[in-house]
């Protein structure tokens, strides 16, 4: 990516000067989906002309596509600009957007559509399997929620096991993945390792026992402390995140996370922390449209699904 690619608002008055209109706004997303051009996602050619309908058709072999088919914002009914209004308001709040404050701002008529909205960009908020960290990363666990203590090699009842990864950058921390676990055993925490960080990255861990196969995995594993305790006794650089993360979670869902819920918050919370140092909240909005663009369409109802496997009310 060369300087000046990086083309986003940097307050609230260019943004609402920049994206006035739906078109604009198909514009600017068309941008950021084919930065290089249109492609059809059929053949790959790259030559297509707009119909009446706003479809590209392939000029190759025909295929018609939609500027949002194969992003979260496919099947919308609403207008994108509605969406990026929704982005901004999200990537403005300092702590972390709730679904009633996101119904007020755009006027939604139904808490229901802003609730699934801000779980579907939540989801756009890191891409699983892509981005993952390298170099030297520092991985522990830790329990989030509930109030028993954990049983070694266990997920303890009432809580849920989270996996920290945090990349080192000299003394400080770079960027952080999260990864909710069902527990401390080595299947669980290998994949974890797998899914969040580069092979031939160095995955600084302590004794835990499930830990010792990733070696076998195409890591360079080094055991920095001996003593194993699953989910406390953290390494210093994860325990800073967990205890962020936990305030964070106290600050602003006071706590009341349902496993359900978890992982949506996790990627919340990575996306803000990876770009804490952003001094631009119109990058954060301009990153999170990219990954919008990026990502395969949500559907609806795998959300609602998530959803209907529990008792819960809506956060
Ligand atoms: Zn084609």
């Amino acid at each position: 990516m060369y300087p000046g690619m990086e083309d986003y608002p940097t307050n609230l008055l260019e943004f609402e000067k920049r994206f006035a209109t739906e078109q604009a706004c198909r514009q600017y997303f068309q941008k950021l989906r084919w930065p290089d051009g249109f492609q059809c996602p059929n053949c790959g050619n790259k030559k297509a002309w707009l119909t009446k309908r706003d479809l590209y058709h392939c000029e190759n072999c025909g295929v018609q596509t939609s500027l949002l088919a194969g992003t979260i914002f496919q099947d919308t009914k609403k207008p994108l600009q509605l969406w990026f209004h929704a982005i901004w308001h999200i990537t403005n709040q300092k702590y972390g957007a709730n679904a009633l404050g996101l119904q007020r701002i755009l006027g939604l008529g139904s808490y229901h559509t802003a609730w699934t909205w801000l779980h579907k960009l939540r989801r756009a908020m890191v891409r699983p399997g892509r981005d993952r960290l390298e170099g030297i990363i520092e991985v522990d666990e830790t329990f989030i929620g509930g109030k028993r203590t954990g049983k070694r090699g266990r997920g303890a009842s009432g809580k849920e096991l989270v996996v920290i990864a945090a990349q080192k950058d000299g003394r400080k921390i770079g960027r952080i993945r999260l990864q909710r676990v069902p527990d401390a055993s080595a299947k669980s925490l290998e994949n974890a390792v797998q899914k969040n960080i580069e092979p031939g990255s160095i995955v600084q861990t302590d004794g835990w026992q499930g830990y010792n196969g990733i070696d076998k995995l195409g890591y360079s594993h080094e055991v920095i402390r001996d003593e194993a305790e699953v989910g406390d006794n953290l390494l210093p650089k994860a325990h800073l995140v967990a205890s962020l993360l936990k305030r964070w979670l106290l600050g602003t869902y006071q706590g009341a996370v349902r496993p359900i819920h978890l992982e949506y918050y996790l990627d919340e919370y990575t996306f803000r922390f990876n770009r804490r140092t952003s001094v631009s909240r119109g990058k954060l909005f301009y990153r999170l449209v990219q990954q919008a663009a990026a990502l395969d369409h949500i559907f609806s109802k795998d959300i609602y699904k998530r959803e209907s496997d529990t008792n819960e009310i809506y956060d």
